[in-house]
């Protein structure tokens, strides 16, 4: 009974999916609505970076260069806006999003004060700034 309902749901799924996407989409359905906005900054970042490759070789023109990098500029003002958005619509569960967060494994490197928030990178007793005992810390 059960592998039944597995093989129909399965059978639901596969069908929900060939019906629901046609060929001319070939690109799979992204895990997280960031990943695939992250994918195209990255896209547009490596993009400006040929595009400076390119220019400094004197393959294109001033105005050919500005014109692209304008164009390239205006596509990554729109996806950070896109990121943004989505941040805001997501609210906290986004923020807390460990792949969004670069912060937290620069702390972890040291001890900061939990009055002062001076940073150090041995485990003093007292804070070297502010003379408050660290034991709060991390
Ligand atoms: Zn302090």
């Amino acid at each position: 009974m059960i592998i039944a309902v597995t093989c129909l749901v399965a059978i639901a799924v596969i069908a929900f999916i060939l019906g629901v996407r046609p060929k001319d989409l070939p690109e799979p359905e992204p895990v997280s609505p960031f990943q695939h906005l992250d994918e195209r900054k990255a896209a547009i970042y490596e993009n400006l970076r040929d595009l400076q490759f390119e220019y400094r070789l004197g393959k294109l023109s001033d105005a050919d260069y500005q014109t692209t990098k304008q164009d390239l500029q205006k596509e990554l003002a729109a996806v950070l806006a896109e990121v943004d958005k989505l941040s805001a619509s997501l609210g906290t569960a986004a923020a807390a999003k460990p792949a969004q967060a670069p912060k937290a494994t620069a702390r972890k490197a040291g001890f900061t004060c939990p009055t002062c928030n001076a940073a150090f990178d041995k485990d003093l007793k007292f804070c070297g700034e502010c003379g408050k005992p660290m034991k709060v810390a991390q």
